[in-house]
């Protein structure tokens, strides 16, 4: 039987820290959510290894020091407002809603939508939103927002996501072909936007209007 919060302490301290992620809200907040409650019950052993894990609908819940590289590149202070796109298994909600005011979370299928917002619930999270739907498309409604993360990959950055982040905000997106994309942090600045590549990763598809076709 795995001691999870070792196995925890571990995972945050070599496979996040170990690798140069150093913001110390990010990894409290590493150390404080439960990984293994987001993952099916037979992988649980599994939750804090150092690779992306199968859920539901042929997704994945990201490789832990992936969720920290991205979480950390958004150099959050406590008070956003945040958007993520593909909420998956909820574990990146969870981090990001430990960190700042309010997320708000969109995923395409309805399965791991209502399955990530009940554990969310059960965990006590009430600053978050998730709703079902093509997350290509921001959330216009509740926009603009300081920081918007986007755990699929997609062949351009999705110019709404831009449009709706506030002036010197960051949007993080991997962006690629369909098997490997470069991290992308993009800041709105007043004379547009403002790029940074932060390597290589390998996510599954944003599927919608903004990324790839169905
Ligand atoms: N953040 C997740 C976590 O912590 O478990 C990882 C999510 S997984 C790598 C990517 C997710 O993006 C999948 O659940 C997928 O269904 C979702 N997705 C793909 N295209 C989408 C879209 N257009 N809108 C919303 N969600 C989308």
């Amino acid at each position: 039987m795995v001691n999870f919060r070792k196995a925890r302490e571990r995972m945050v301290e070599v496979q996040v820290m170990g690798r140069g992620v150093h913001d110390e809200r990010v990894l409290e907040a590493m150390l404080k959510v439960p990984r293994h409650l987001f993952v099916d019950e037979a992988l649980r052993d599994q939750a804090y290894s150092d690779h992306p894990l199968p859920i539901a609908e042929n997704q994945t819940i990201s490789q832990p020091y992936i969720v920290g590289l991205m979480t950390e590149s958004l150099e959050l202070k406590g008070t956003e407002k945040v958007l993520e796109i593909g909420t998956g298994s909820g574990y990146q909600t969870a981090v990001l809603a430990e960190l700042v005011g309010r997320v708000f979370s969109i995923e395409r299928y309805p399965d791991l939508g209502y399955r990530a917002n009940s554990i969310l619930r059960k965990l006590g999270y009430d600053n978050v939103i998730i709703r079902v739907g093509d997350g290509s498309l921001g959330w216009p409604d509740d926009a603009p927002f300081d920081g918007i993360i986007v755990t699929a990959g997609t062949p351009t950055i999705p110019q709404p996501l831009v449009d709706q982040l506030v002036m010197g905000g960051a949007l993080i997106v991997p962006v690629g072909d369909m098997t490997a994309q470069e991290l992308i942090l993009v800041r709105r600045v007043a004379e547009g936007i403002k790029k940074t590549n932060l390597g290589g990763v390998r996510f599954v598809n944003l599927v919608g209007k903004w990324g790839w076709k169905e």
